[in-house]
Parts: structure tokens; C-alpha cells; sequence
């Protein structure tokens, strides 16, 4: 395996309530803006898992954490900085409607960040429930980023870190560190930058194993008006976790697609070659596990349009997990409805609709069997998983989804 020194090998999480500076904390590490989507820039809020590639970077004539930078070139020193770590971040949106698409992108974070503005109370809503989403799907090296202190005196600042970490105590952020931070500002980049090094290490891949990615996301790059000639194939980004990919590999895709045959509907696998690969914005011929990838392939664009293939899983032919309409699952509820509402969670009972986030696949199912930390779903649309997943499991209460429990899926 030939090593691509420019392909990500982290996904970093960016977490936390609508507003708090997620989107501009990604910007101000990796310089791209994660809303491009046209309705996002119109109501000024992340809808769409974003993502962005960032280099992060040292001056070799400074010391840690001084040292660390994103820019190419120290000023101070003169000198060139050196590249540490290719990074990608995975920006969630942190609007309460957003849970789902927060979840799916939690499947193939290795570490997360979690932004809290310094200028509201401790917790707001999304900060206390995708706090709480990360500790349910064992998101544990998380980094807390103390975001706009720029708009607060010191007091202030002192009083909200305060509640911050009485806030962590018990969570799974309980010892991350809190780095006060101004994103719009660039102040603390560098402190930032190393808690990031500290905390969020680089995991363990197996480039040997079956090729396994999570699709987060997928498109149709072609634009309007585009010849049948000349289009090109459906595009698929998410994350490789095992495995490598090259060019002219043939890939599955689970569950695929629905295929109507003699009235009845059948979910069928969907095969195609990958035509290239991008990684940390650079084509690549092959790419090892780890980061977020771009795969052209030969499918229709019709059927990677618009997300349509989100929370599949490609790999080699053969080699998935199976395709499941239904499943049993072990659970474990919280004891609470994490939110603005704070009610005791019910027991699951049959016949309940619960959403259900599967890798980076959510579903709706219908509860066929409940009984004392166990239940049976029957999916609405299947997912491609294999025992052992952790599944996120949301009810609805009042007008929305909220998390109520973590699932297992079992054998
Ligand atoms: P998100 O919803 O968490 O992604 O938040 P955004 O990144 O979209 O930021 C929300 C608003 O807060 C925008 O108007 C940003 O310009 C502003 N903002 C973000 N970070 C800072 C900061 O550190 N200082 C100040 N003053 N404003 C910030
Ligand atoms: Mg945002």
C-alpha cells in the first residue's frame, strides 16, 4: 500500500447547539465553509452533514502549543510549518429538527468537538442532547471548544467555563479539555490545534480487512442540461473504515436500491466500478481507510442524487453485512428525555414507531415485540448492518424525534 500523505486520516466531529460557531470554527481551521447548500446560505444555518479537509500544521521553530497553526508559512520565524495531521471534519447542524442527520454523521466521527458558546447558559438544548448522543454511541476522545469570547469580559468568561464543567461532570466529556476560543476571530487556533493532537489520536485501521465504507452523503455533480454523453456517474462521500479503495474496483452498495418485480417490492444490492477518488480534495488512485472520501462511480445520477444513497455501505461484492427489513435489538433507555422538556422515558411499547440511526442510515420501524430490554422492529426502509451495531433510538415526543436510548443489534 502506497501511503497518500495528503488524504485525512482523522473525522473530527463538530457538535453542539444551532449558532454557537460550529460552522465558523470549521472555516477557521480547514477555510472552507460548510453551508453551501443554497437554502442554508438563506437561513444562515447548516441543514446538510458538512465537511471540510484540513491541514494542520506546526512551526518548527516554536514551542508546543504555540507552535500550531494552519497557516503554510510562520511570520514570526520566517520559516515554512511543517504538516502534523490531515484532518476532516464532519460539521452537524445543530438546528433540534437536525438530530437525525447529527446522529448519522456521529457513526463516522472518530472524536468530536464540542462548540459552546460562551455567551448563553450552559446548557442550551442541542449542546446537552449531542453531548449526550456522543457518550450513547462511545464517542469518547471529545475536545470542548469555549466559542465566542470575544463577546464576553472575563467575568463572564470565567462564570461559563465554570458551567460548562459542571455541566460534563459524569458525561463522557467529564476530563476533556475546555479551550476558550473566538472562531470568528482566530483567537486560540493554536491551543486548539493541540488539544485536538492531544486528545483525538489518529485510530487504529485495518487496511487489510474487506473494504468497508459508510456513504454520509451523495450527489449528482452534473449540472443542468448536461448531454447524456457526457454526464457523469453518481457521486458517493462518507467514510472508508477499513479496507483501501482504488480506481476500477468493482463495489456493492447495501441496502441498494428498490426494485419493483411482478408487484412486488425487493431491496437488491447495487454493483458499479469506482471511477476515481477523491481524498482531502486531491484525486487519488487509491485510498486508505480513514477520513472522508468522494467516489465516482458508474451508477446512474439519477440514483445518488440529493443524498438518495446516504447510510448505505460499499464495500467489495460479498462482503457486507446483510440487508434487514427487521431486527431484535438489545436496549438501554436513559432515564430521561434530553431536551428543553425534561420527561421520564417510557418503556418501549409494541406497535410504536421509533427512528432508528443505523451506522449512517436512519429509518423509521415499527415496534413488533417489546419485552424487558429487548425489542423487535420491523423497518420501513432496511438498513446494511451487522451484529454488534450500536443503534441510536429516538421516539416521538410532542412534535418532534428525540433520543431515548441506545440499541445492539443482535445476532
Ligand atoms: P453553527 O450554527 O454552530 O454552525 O454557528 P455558525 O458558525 O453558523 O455561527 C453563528 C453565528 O455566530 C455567525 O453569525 C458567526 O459569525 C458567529 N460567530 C461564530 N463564532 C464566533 C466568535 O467566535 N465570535 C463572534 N463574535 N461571533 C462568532
Ligand atoms: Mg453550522
Amino acid at each position: 500500500v502506497t501511503e497518500n500523505p495528503t488524504q485525512p486520516e482523522v473525522n473530527i466531529g463538530l457538535v453542539g447547539h444551532v449558532d454557537h460557531g460550529k460552522t465558523t470554527l470549521v472555516q477557521a481551521l480547514s477555510g472552507s465553509w460548510t453551508d453551501k447548500h443554497s437554502e442554508e446560505m438563506k437561513r444562515g444555518i447548516s441543514i446538510r452533514l458538512g465537511y471540510a479537509d484540513a491541514t494542520l500544521r506546526r512551526c518548527p521553530e516554536e514551542e508546543e502549543p504555540e507552535c500550531y497553526t494552519v497557516e503554510e508559512h510562520c511570520d514570526e520565524h520566517d520559516v515554512d510549518t511543517e504538516v502534523v495531521r490531515e484532518v476532516s471534519f464532519v460539521d452537524a447542524p445543530g438546528h433540534e429538527t437536525l438530530m437525525a442527520t447529527m446522529l448519522a454523521g456521529a457513526a463516522i466521527m472518530d472524536g468530536a468537538v464540542l462548540v459552546v458558546s460562551a455567551t448563553e447558559d450552559v446548557p442550551q438544548a442541542q449542546t446537552e442532547e449531542h453531548l449526550m448522543a456522543l457518550d450513547i454511541i462511545g464517542i469518547e476522545n471529545v475536545v470542548i471548544a469555549q466559542n465566542k469570547v470575544d463577546l464576553v469580559d472575563r467575568e463572564r468568561a470565567q462564570d461559563n467555563y465554570r458551567q460548562i464543567q459542571e455541566f460534563v461532570e459524569g458525561t463522557v466529556a467529564e476530563d476533556a479539555p475546555i479551550v476558550p476560543i473566538s472562531a470568528q476571530q482566530e483567537v486560540n487556533v493554536d491551543l486548539l490545534i493541540d488539544a485536538l493532537e492531544r486528545e483525538i489520536p489518529t485510530p487504529d485501521r485495518d487496511p487489510t480487512a474487506d473494504s468497508r465504507m459508510f456513504v454520509a452523503r451523495s450527489f449528482d455533480i452534473n449540472k443542468p442540461g448536461t448531454t447524456a454523453d457526457s454526464l457523469l456517474g453518481g457521486v458517493v462521500g462518507g467514510s472508508l473504515v477499513q479496507g483501501t479503495l482504488s480506481e476500477d474496483d468493482e463495489i456493492e452498495l447495501r441496502p441498494g436500491r428498490e426494485v419493483e418485480e411482478g408487484g412486488q417490492s425487493e431491496w437488491q444490492p447495487m454493483e458499479t466500478t469506482v471511477r476515481s477518488i477523491q481524498a482531502g480534495g486531491n484525486p487519488v488512485s487509491e485510498a486508505n481507510p480513514g477520513g472522508l472520501l468522494g467516489v465516482g462511480t458508474g451508477l446512474d445520477p439519477s440514483y445518488t442524487k440529493g443524498d438518495a444513497l446516504a447510510g448505505q455501505v460499499a464495500g467489495e461484492p460479498g462482503t457486507l453485512p446483510p440487508t434487514l427489513e427487521e431486527f431484535e435489538m438489545d436496549v438501554e433507555l436513559l432515564d430521561r428525555v434530553v431536551g428543553e422538556d425534561e420527561e421520564d422515558v417510557e418503556e418501549i411499547s409494541t406497535g410504536e414507531p421509533l427512528m432508528l440511526t443505523v451506522g449512517t442510515a436512519t429509518t423509521v420501524g415499527a415496534v413488533t415485540s417489546a419485552r424487558g430490554g429487548e425489542c423487535e422492529v420491523s423497518l420501513k426502509r432496511p438498513v446494511c448492518a451487522e451484529p454488534g451495531a450500536k443503534i441510536a433510538i429516538n421516539r416521538r415526543v410532542g412534535a418532534r424525534w428525540r433520543l431515548i436510548g441506545i440499541g445492539t443489534l443482535k445476532e
